[in-house]
């Protein structure tokens, strides 16, 4: 064996697997297979038009060179990203651990229980911070928050009698460009009219529903928004504020004034900067709109026992599931950014935030003090970290800075702005001093007043307290918060214990060398905004990824922007909509969409403000193609676009696509093509011989970047020739086409850190790596099918009965029984195996993909156990539901409980099968139960014995 080709790594199948395998499914080679799975007229002719592979070692010295083409300045731009300290304990326990990066979004809560606590940790932060009652667990960052905001109190005016027909929303000129930019895109579809002025002189007249603020403002003004608050309230305007979460330590917070809802980002908290992510956004609100509130809530309930169990409260409730009645398409977050900002605070508790924001502020009222020692004038008249200073000459001081490997943010020809952030020190502020003086030709010795005055305004001072929990409290020491990070991620089943195999999620291996680079801090430390010429090693490896994915889409041009396929969804349908106009056709608002697509797709749809029309699926699983042609023909001159799965969420590659996307072409429609499941295509198909015209790739699915627990993602839209003008640019550093719409995320490039894991991938693979995971990928799904055969049928294959990456087995048919497919999925804990895909696209059954990294003794092994349940199910009836699916999963306490009044063995609850045995996972709670936690809905910590009256 080749020890350094990445590809045997990154593969679990081997040659020797190969016969065994084949012969299971009836095949003679593993061409053979890959011809009855694809269709031939969407074949590629030639292999891809990618370098071969590199190893991990040529890798890892290759990024390391490039690492030094990027330059590392101290950067005072603020505008919401600013430098943060990571400790270390969070770094190497968290981030680069793949117990907590690996884990999949909490579904499973009795196999989660320990980033279901990091998170509710994260929202009881946010809450209190905030001073708000309610928090989620994460956005996708402060920009994209802000538009939800304005989303949500836009749809909740139906509730207001005088707001019926309210459509204006008030943006303080104060706010950040990224996210004006942002509220623009997001606002112009759905009709709502952006009035940008000074919240000073605001008018509150009929017309407008709600505010957005920001906090302190762009460039550091600290302004009490109280009375702008109140006033607004007897108009019924709902306000909305963008606030600095370590300000928060010391501001007074938004929720005193009776704001309806607070967002931000909380990169300060210990996340790297990443030259723009990913970072986790919060999005806090009152308890009156928990049910219109974008993304995931963690709640607290109780499992089978009535011990306390966490879980995604509201769950089926996560807005996009409302399809096409949906306010917000989220659905990955930023998990892993949010547990790592949670635990921040946990390390540091009330007082060490308080000790952090203190010497931000100090070191930022030294550094005004000596300015205006220096003659110079600082036009904040109440700040926390960030000044606003008029200089006489920014060319010669921009030039000092850059010398001294320095940024400030450049604001006009006389005006400068500061950001100074945790890491800053004493030192740091001098040699900012000196920058100054050089420029003004002052030589004197640097020194600070002594006293330095208090410059927060008495209305703005924070008097409430905050992290008054427990668990803010315990973990300041290295070794306990090490241990609390072990405890939780004990609780958490990821793919280092064992295969996950859900469908549509790909949840294939995060190779430890594509991970390493994002620990260094040539990645790290770079804010988003400096100029291009310090970031030339982030350039090369983000045009070298676009031309990757346009290679392996066939498409003409790639944007890095979306942070998660949802919004890559809504990128793209932008872009489409935005095409459409170009051409005089901007009537053209139809979006079909089959019944059988994830939930995020009509919903992106109607944000980007299209009609959608669903059209069916015949019995075979497949797009009805005479349905569709009668919904195409109906609708021919408003067609916008189809948006398609390919292959098909049933996993299948549908032969009739070519004739599809024709149809919608001859009609004057645009193919979206959703990507997620691009790994059935790599490298033998790709969505522009299919004939689309844009789709997302999901690099947090096919790409290799880890789940994270529900996020990070990153979802680029790659687009044929005529779509490329319109890419997303961004405000401060341009990027898309020369029609570009307007931003779609924050950053210019997105989450920039975590697309070095995707380029690894690509780069270490190579054309024939790449190539060959796919066609393991069909192979495994395959393999599994035909060894489930005889006890689970398979829902839908192609032509020549092959599944694609994915198959659907059915478990409807066990309702005879009494079983539903969630018992099955919660036996599956006792073999130590997270579920499949549960009921989605179809109710009642279970998804599973097994990607190209799972070993043919894994796949046997899932095997074997999905077998076995199947033999127990046969042993129940609907009679009785005391039996070991009913009562799955079975914890340690139950086992080794004294009494056991289960008419099954204890052996038969926990070790089901030898193999488990030597590898026991144990659920820390039984059931949970979900009604329960979502009539006393409980989203932030709560002392125990509080939730033990209710
Ligand atoms: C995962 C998925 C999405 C959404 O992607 P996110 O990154 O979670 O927003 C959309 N469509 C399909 C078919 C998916 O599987």
């Amino acid at each position: 064996m080749n020890t350094e080709m990445f590809a045997a790594r990154h593969i679990g199948i081997t040659e020797k697997d190969l016969p065994k395998m084949l012969e299971t499914i009836g095949t003679d080679t593993m061409d053979q297979l890959i011809h009855e799975t694809i269709p031939d007229d969407i074949r590629l002719k030639k292999p891809l038009n990618l370098p071969e592979g590199i190893s991990e070692h040529e890798f890892l010295s290759h990024v390391h060179e490039l690492s030094k083409k990027n330059k590392v300045f101290k950067t005072y731009i603020g505008l919401g990203y600013h430098e943060s300290l990571t400790p270390s304990v969070i770094k190497r326990n968290i981030l680069e651990n793949p117990g907590w990066y690996t884990a999949y979004t909490p579904y499973q809560a009795e196999i989660a229980q320990g980033r279901l606590e990091a998170l509710l940790n994260f929202q009881t932060m946010v809450s209190d911070l905030t001073g708000m009652e309610i928090a989620n667990a994460s956005l996708l960052d402060e920009s994209t928050a802000a538009a939800e905001a304005m989303t949500m109190l836009f749809d909740i005016r139906s509730r207001q009698q005088k707001k019926e027909g309210a459509v204006k929303f008030f943006v303080s000129e104060e706010i950040l460009p990224q996210t004006l930019s942002l509220l623009q895109t997001r606002s112009e579809p759905l009709g709502i009219e952006l009035v940008v002025g000074n919240h000073e002189t605001f008018d509150f007249s009929e017309g407008f529903y709600g505010a957005m603020l920001q906090y302190p403002g762009k460039y550091g003004q600290v302004h009490d928004y109280a009375n702008f608050v109140k006033t607004a309230k007897t108009h019924e305007i709902k306000v909305a504020v963008a606030a600095d979460i370590l300000s928060l330590a010391l501001l007074t917070s938004p929720g005193e004034w009776g704001v309806d809802v607070v967002v931000g980002t909380t990169q300060r908290f210990g996340i790297p900067l990443g030259y723009g992510g990913p970072h986790a956004a919060f999005f806090a609100t009152k308890n009156d709109y928990k049910r219109n509130i974008p993304g995931r809530i963690i709640g607290l309930t109780k499992d089978t026992d009535g011990n306390p169990a966490l879980r995604m409260a509201l769950q089926t409730r996560e807005q996009h599931i409302k399809r096409d009645k949906a306010t917000s398409n989220i659905c990955t977050a930023q998990v892993l950014l949010a547990v790592m900002a949670g635990m921040y605070a946990v390390y540091h508790g009330p007082e060490g935030l308080k000790y952090i924001a203190n010497k931000v502020h100090t070191h930022t009222r030294m550094l005004t003090k000596g300015l205006e020692g220096l003659g110079l004038e600082q036009l904040n008249s109440s700040y926390f970290d960030t000044i606003l200073v008029r200089v006489k000459n920014v060319e010669k001081l921009k030039e000092i800075a850059v010398q001294n490997s320095i940024n400030l943010n450049y604001v006009d020809a006389d005006t400068v702005s500061i950001s100074l952030n945790e890491a800053v020190s004493e030192s740091d502020v001098k040699v900012l001093m000196y920058c100054f003086m050089k420029s003004l030709d002052i030589k004197n010795d640097i020194s600070f007043a002594a006293e330095i005055d208090e410059v927060i305004s008495g209305p703005s001072q924070r008097k409430t307290p905050f992290l008054e929990h427990e668990v803010f409290n315990s973990y300041h020491s290295e070794t306990e918060l090490m241990r609390y990070i072990k405890k939780l991620e004990r609780k958490d089943l990821a793919l280092n214990h064992s295969m996950i195999s859900l469908g549509s999620c790909t949840m294939k291996l995060n190779a430890a060398s594509e991970m390493l680079p994002l620990s260094w801090s040539n990645w790290g430390n770079i804010h988003p905004f400096v100029p291009l010429d310090q970031v030339e090693g982030y350039q090369d490896m983000l045009k070298s990824l676009e031309s990757q994915l346009n290679e392996i889409t066939g498409f003409a041009a790639t944007s890095l922007q979306p942070n998660s396929g949802a919004q890559g969804e809504y990128a793209g349908l932008m872009t489409i909509r935005a095409y459409h106009e170009s051409r005089g056709e901007g009537h053209r608002n139809i979006c079909i969409i089959p019944a059988s697509a994830h939930g995020t797709n009509p919903a992106s749809a109607v944000m980007a403000g299209m009609k959608v029309v669903v059209t069916k699926t015949d019995d075979n699983g497949n797009i009805d193609v005479d349905d569709l042609k009668e919904k195409v023909e109906l609708h021919s001159s408003n067609l916008a676009a189809l948006m398609v799965t390919y292959p098909s969420t049933h996993g299948v590659f549908e032969s009739s696509i070519i004739h599809i996307t024709q149809l919608i072409h001859e009609h004057g429609g645009q193919v979206y093509m959703d990507g997620a499941n691009m790994n059935a295509q790599v490298g033998l198909t790709n969505p522009a011989t299919i004939g689309a015209d844009v789709c997302h790739l999901n690099l947090h699915k096919t790409f290799a970047i880890p789940h994270g627990g529900g996020g990070p993602g990153v979802g680029p839209i790659c687009v044929a020739e005529q779509l490329k003008p319109f890419l997303p640019t961004n405000p401060v550093i341009e990027t898309g086409g020369e029609k570009a719409i307007t931003a779609i995320s924050a950053a210019p490039w997105g989450s920039s850190l975590v697309c070095l894991i995707s380029y690894g991938y690509i780069k270490m693979l190579g054309a024939e790596g790449l190539t060959n995971s796919t066609k393991v990928a069909i192979l495994n799904a395959n393999y599994i099918k035909d060894r489930l055969k005889g006890s689970f049928d398979v829902l839908y294959t192609g032509e020549r009965g092959r599944a694609a990456h994915e198959m659907i087995v059915d478990c409807r048919p066990f309702k005879t029984n009494g079983i539903e497919v969630v018992d099955i999925a919660k036996r599956l804990m006792d073999y130590g195996f997270h579920a499949p895909t549960v009921s989605f696209p179809v109710a009642g059954t279970l998804m599973i993909e097994p990607t190209e990294s799972e070993s043919l003794a894994e796949l046997d092994r899932f095997c074997d156990a999905m077998i076995a349940i199947r033999a127990e199910i046969d042993e129940t009836s609907s009679e009785d539901s005391n039996n070991v699916l009913k009562n799955a999963p079975h914890t340690l306490e139950m086992v080794t409980n004294d009494s056991w009044n289960f008419p099954y063995s204890r052996q038969k609850a926990a070790f089901p099968l030898s193999y488990v045995a030597e590898n026991k996972f144990w659920p820390t709670v039984r059931r949970t139960d979900e009604a329960f936690g979502d009539r006393n809905l409980i989203c932030t910590c709560t002392p125990i014995e509080a939730y033990m009256e209710a």
